[in-house]
C-alpha cells in the first residue's frame, strides 16, 4: 500500500487540519501499542462505548506518528500533527477500506454464517493456496473493526481473496459487503437461537444475507427457510445430507476417526475420506468441496486435498516456557498479516527485555522472496527483536537480512540443536506453517507440568472491564484489584492489560505482591491494603503506596519517611465503617488529623472505607449508613486538613448496586474476573478463567466393584469410569466429590464419583462418548465457578483463588 495522504482526505470526506498532505501512508493502525507504527501510518482513533483512543494520540506523536484520523484534536496538539476530521472514526476506516478494496480486481469468497466460518475460511485457504496468492482474513477478523484491516492487508500481489464477516445486530452488514465485495458467497449455517441482536429468526437471516447481495453464486447448505429470503436473481448451489433435490447430495460413515463421504453431484458419484468424525468438522468439509466443485477442480485433487485437512488453532497462546522464559504459540501459520498481529501481540505481552522470534518460511504472501523477507526483515526491526531463528530453507537463504540471526534448513536440525541455544529469561514467539511442525518446538520450550491448565481469556477481561466503566459516571477513576495473583487468574498479564486500559491504580495485599509487578515493569500507581511494618522499606524502594489504618502504622511510617528525607510521600487513610476489619474508628478521628497536620514528609493521596454487604440488598441500610458515615468522616478530614484526596469505597457489588457511592473512585475486584453476585449482570460479563484437564485412564467396572478411597463409590451397575489428574492439592475441594459435582466432557456432564483425591479425581462417563487423552474441563463457562461455589457452600473468591500455584496458567486473545 502506497497512498498519499492527499488522497485519502476526500475519500473519507474529512476536514483536514495539519501540516503537509504530501506524505504517503502505507500503514494503517487502530493499535496504539504497535511498535509497527511510524511516520508513515495512518492511526484512526477509534472511540468504543468505553473506550476512546483519542487519548493515546499525545503518546503517538512523541513516538513518531504524524497522521491521525480523528472526531476531534485533543488539547495542545493542534499543529503537532496531521489530522483528519470526521464524525465517526470507525466508519471512516470502513469507507477507507471499501476505497481500497476498489482497486483490486479478483475473486472473493465472503463468508458468514453463525458456526465455522473461520475453519472454513481456514481449510479453503489450505485447499486452493497451491493455485493462487491469497490474501484471507487473519485469526478470526470478522468484525465491523477486524473486517477493514483485513482487506486492508491486500497487495498487487494476490489473486484471490477469502474474507469472513460477523454481526450482532441489524445494520451491520451492509458495511461489511461494501468492504468485502464478495463475487462468490459462504453462508456456513444460521443458528436458531435467539440473539439479541435481532428481532427474531427472519430478521437474522435477511441481515445475514446482505453479505451476498452482489455474489455470482451462493453456496450453502439446502434450507427452505433460508432460501425463502434469498433473492430470485442471485444463483444458489446447495448441498444436503437428506433432500436429493439438492445439487450436491452427501451421505456420511462415520468410523472410528474418520468419515466417508459418497456425493452424488450432475448424477457422478464419488467417495471422499475425511479425517473427522463430528457433525460440525463434516459440514464446514461439505462447503470446502462445494466451494472447489464450483471453482472446477477435478475430483482425484478435491479428494487428495481434502483428505488432508486439520484441525485449526486461532489462538494465539502464552505459555510458561523453561528457564523462565515465556512463549507465545502460534505455530500454525505463517502469513505475513498474521506474522504482524503475532509481532503486536508480543510486544503487548512481553514481560522480558528479551525477545526471540522463531519464524518459518512464509508462505502465500503475494510477494517475490526478495521482496518478501526485506519486509519481514522491516518488521523484526521495529519491533526490535533481539534474536531470530530461522528455520526452512527459503528463509534461510535471507538469514542476512535480520539482525543477529541463526538458520536450519529443517525443524529437526533445530531441535537437534537445541541444548546449544540457550533459551532463558526471553520472550519466544513461535509462528511457523503446519507442516514444519513447530509444535514440537513448543513441546521442547514448555516447562513441563501436569496436564491441567487455567486458561485466561484476556479479551473477557477487557470486556469485562469496559462493562463496569459503563456504569460509571465518566469522571469516577477506577482501581482495579489484582490481590492474591489476579484472584487466582495471573498478577502480570493482567496488570499490563489494565495498564494498557489507563485504570487509575491497582490494588494489591501485600507489599509482595506489588514488588512482583514492579519487577515486571509495571508503572501504574500501586495501593498496598495490608502493608506489614517489615515491607515498609520495600514499599518505598518500590514506590508502592501503603493503606495506613492505624496510629501506630501512621507513626512508624511517617518515621521512615522522615529518615528518607522524603516529602508528601502518597499514602492512603482506611476509616472503619462498619466492616470491622482494618481502619481508623470514628474517635481517633481528631488525633488522626492533628498527626497528618504536622507532617509534611507524607501525603494523603486518598481515603477509603469498605463495604460489608453491597452485595447483599437485606443489608441495604446497613450499606448506607456506611457510605453515609464514610461521607461524613472524610469529608471531616479532608476540611480540616485542606486538602482534596481521592474518596472511594466502592466494591464490585457496590457499582451496580450503589451507584451514589462511586465517589471519585471505585474498587473493582471479582467482576473484572467475570463473576458477579447478581444473575442478571453475570449474564453481562463474559467468563474469564477455564480450568481443564484431560481423560488420563478409562475403565470399565462390574457391580460391587467400588471407587476410591474409602470404597465411597459403589457399582451398582456397569458403569465407565475415567480418571482426571486434579484434586484437592490442586484447589478443587473434596466437598464437590462423592456425586456433589461434575466435569464437563464432550459438553456433557459426567458426575465426579467417590471422594477427589490430592492429585486426582474420578468421574462416571457411562452415557459418554469419551476417550482417554479427551480434554475435561473442571470450570468455565459450566460448570461456573458461581454453580460450583453454591453447591459447597462457599463463594466465587475462594474457588478462583485456591487453584493451586502448580496449575500452570494460559493466557489467549480470541
Ligand atoms: C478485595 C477488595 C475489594 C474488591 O472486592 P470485590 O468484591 O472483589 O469487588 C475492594 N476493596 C477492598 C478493600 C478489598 O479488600
Amino acid at each position: 500500500m502506497a497512498i498519499s495522504l492527499h488522497n485519502i482526505i476526500p475519500v473519507l470526506n474529512a476536514d483536514f487540519q495539519g501540516i503537509e498532505t504530501d506524505i504517503h501512508i502505507n500503514n494503517i493502525s487502530i493499535d496504539s501499542r504497535s511498535l509497527q507504527n511510524n511516520e508513515n501510518t495512518l492511526f484512526f482513533a477509534i472511540v468504543g462505548p468505553n473506550n476512546d483512543a483519542h487519548i493515546y494520540i499525545g503518546d503517538l506523536i512523541s513516538k513518531g506518528v504524524k497522521n491521525f484520523v480523528v472526531t476531534y484534536i485533543p488539547q495542545r496538539l493542534k499543529d503537532k500533527a496531521n489530522f483528519l476530521i470526521v464524525e465517526n472514526t470507525l466508519f471512516a476506516l470502513q469507507k477507507f477500506a471499501s476505497y481500497y478494496r476498489n482497486l483490486f480486481h479478483f475473486p472473493v469468497i465472503g463468508i458468514t454464517g453463525s458456526n465455522g466460518k473461520t475453519i472454513v475460511k481456514e481449510w479453503l485457504n489450505f485447499l486452493l493456496s497451491p493455485d493462487y496468492n491469497i490474501i484471507r482474513s487473519p485469526k478470526s477478523y470478522n468484525s465491523q473493526v477486524g473486517v477493514p484491516l483485513s482487506v486492508i492487508g491486500i497487495n498487487e500481489h494476490h489473486n484471490f481473496g477469502i474474507f469472513e464477516a460477523g454481526i450482532s445486530t441489524k445494520g451491520e452488514m451492509e458495511n461489511l459487503q461494501k468492504i468485502i465485495q464478495p463475487s462468490i458467497g459462504i453462508l456456513t449455517n444460521i443458528g436458531t437461537a435467539h440473539d439479541e441482536g435481532f428481532a427474531d429468526i427472519s430478521e437474522k437471516i435477511k441481515e445475514k444475507l446482505k453479505l451476498f447481495t452482489n455474489v455470482e453464486v451462493l453456496i450453502l447448505n439446502k434450507n427452505k427457510t433460508i432460501e425463502a429470503f434469498i433473492k430470485s436473481e442471485i444463483k444458489t448451489f446447495t448441498w444436503s445430507t437428506n433432500d436429493k433435490s439438492a445439487d450436491v447430495f452427501f451421505q456420511k460413515k462415520t468410523f472410528d476417526d474418520y468419515s466417508i463421504l459418497n456425493i452424488t453431484n450432475e448424477e457422478k458419484c464419488f467417495k471422499i475420506q475425511i479425517p473427522f468424525t463430528d457433525e460440525a468438522s463434516l459440514e464446514n468439509s461439505m462447503h470446502c468441496i462445494l466451494t472447489m466443485l464450483y471453482l472446477k477442480y477435478d475430483l482425484d485433487t478435491i479428494e487428495h486435498r481434502v483428505s488432508q485437512l486439520f484441525p485449526v488453532e486461532m489462538r494465539l497462546k502464552v505459555k510458561k516456557g523453561i528457564n523462565n522464559c515465556t512463549l507465545i504459540d502460534d505455530s500454525y501459520s505463517a502469513d505475513f498479516q498474521s506474522l504482524k498481529i503475532a509481532l503486536d501481540f508480543l510486544e503487548n505481552q512481553k514481560q522480558h527485555l528479551k525477545k526471540t522470534l522463531i519464524l518459518s518460511d512464509i508462505y502465500q504472501s503475494g510477494l517475490e522472496d526478495e521482496n518478501l523477507y526485506a519486509r519481514v526483515s522491516q518488521l523484526i526491526i521495529s519491533n526490535k527483536i533481539n534474536r531470530v531463528i530461522c528455520i526452512g530453507d527459503i528463509i534461510s537463504k535471507y538469514k542476512n537480512k535480520f539482525l543477529n540471526a541463526i538458520s536450519y534448513v529443517s525443524t529437526n536440525d533445530f531441535i537437534d540443536d537445541f541444548e546449544n541455544l540457550d533459551f532463558a529469561n526471553e520472550t519466544i514467539l513461535i509462528k511457523g506453517s503446519r507442516h514444519f511442525e513447530f509444535e514440537k518446538i513448543v513441546t521442547l520450550l514448555e516447562e513441563k507440568t501436569h496436564e491441567t491448565v487455567l486458561e485466561i481469556n484476556l479479551n473477557a477481561i477487557s470486556h469485562n472491564l469496559n462493562y463496569y466503566k459503563s456504569k460509571l459516571n465518566p469522571e469516577t477513576k477506577i482501581m482495579v484489584m489484582v490481590k492474591a495473583f489476579g484472584y487466582g487468574s495471573g498478577g502480570f498479564e493482567i496488570a499490563k492489560l489494565l495498564a494498557h486500559h489507563k485504570v487509575d491504580y491497582l490494588g494489591v495485599a501485600f507489599a509482595d505482591e506489588g514488588i512482583e509487578l514492579r519487577q515486571a515493569g509495571i508503572e501504574l500507581p500501586i495501593m498496598v491494603l495490608n502493608p506489614e511494618m517489615t515491607s515498609f522499606p520495600s514499599i518505598i524502594q518500590y514506590n508502592l503506596e501503603p493503606e495506613i489504618y492505624s496510629i501506630r502504622g501512621l507513626k512508624a511510617f511517617i518515621k521512615i519517611t522522615e529518615q528518607k528525607e522524603l516529602t508528601n510521600y502518597p499514602i492512603h487513610i482506611k476509616i472503619n465503617t462498619g466492616m470491622n476489619r482494618l481502619g481508623f474508628d470514628d474517635e481517633i478521628i481528631p488525633e488522626l488529623i492533628s498527626i497528618l497536620q504536622k507532617n509534611d514528609s507524607i501525603q494523603v493521596k486518598s481515603i477509603l472505607s469498605h463495604l460489608a454487604a453491597s452485595d447483599d440488598l437485606t443489608h441495604d441500610i446497613f450499606t448506607k449508613k456506611q457510605i453515609s458515615d464514610f461521607d461524613i468522616i472524610s469529608s471531616k478530614i479532608t476540611r480540616e486538613l485542606k486538602i482534596y484526596p481521592i474518596r472511594h469505597i466502592s466494591n464490585t457489588s457496590a457499582i451496580s448496586n450503589y451507584p451514589q457511592a462511586q465517589f471519585d473512585m471505585v474498587r473493582l475486584g471479582i467482576g473484572l474476573y467475570g463473576v458477579s453476585n447478581d444473575i442478571n449482570e453475570t449474564e453481562e460479563l463474559e467468563n474469564v478463567g477455564t480450568l481443564k484437564s484431560i481423560i488420563s485412564q478409562i475403565r470399565t467396572l462390574d457391580i460391587g466393584e467400588s471407587v476410591g478411597y474409602s470404597r465411597r463409590f459403589m457399582v451398582e451397575k456397569p458403569t465407565k469410569t475415567a480418571t482426571i489428574p486434579i484434586g484437592y492439592a490442586d484447589g478443587i475441594s473434596r466437598s464437590w466429590g462423592n456425586g456433589v459435582g461434575y466435569v464437563l466432557i464432550n459438553e456433557q456432564k459426567a458426575p465426579i464419583i467417590g471422594s477427589i483425591c490430592m492429585d486426582m479425581l474420578m468421574v462416571d462417563v457411562t452415557e459418554i462418548n469419551c476417550f482417554e487423552g479427551n480434554e475435561v474441563v473442571i470450570f468455565g463457562k459450566n460448570p461456573s465457578v458461581t454453580t460450583i461455589a453454591k453447591a459447597i457452600n462457599t463463594i466465587p473468591y475462594e474457588i478462583l483463588t485456591s487453584i493451586s500455584g502448580r496449575v500452570k496458567r494460559v493466557f489467549y486473545r480470541e
